[in-house]
């Protein structure tokens, strides 16, 4: 069993409060989820909003990084239909 950690908001430093909590099946087992924010509500709105832009962020990249392998993968085969050439 991990020890429980305080959760310490990183912006403001305020001891995070459980805001919600809820049970979600994982597998087989049900696994307990909290949710924890900042009891400071200005604060946790700009975590909010950072959090939001990470996410887009991360999506953008990821889907660029497909792109870039979908690319990648149809050079490759053009390459190799340039290269194999019938007798
Ligand atoms: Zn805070």
């Amino acid at each position: 069993m991990p020890k429980p950690v305080k959760n310490i908001c990183y912006r403001c430093g305020k001891e995070r409060i459980v805001s919600k909590v809820w049970k979600e099946k994982v597998g087989n087992s049900i696994v307990e989820t909290t949710e924890k924010v900042c009891p400071d509500k200005e604060c946790q709105s700009m975590i909010n909003k950072e959090m939001k832009k990470l996410k887009t962020t991360r999506q953008d990249r990821e889907q660029k990084k497909i792109e870039a392998n979908n690319n990648r993968k149809k050079e490759a085969l053009k390459n190799r239909s340039k290269k194999r050439r019938p007798n």
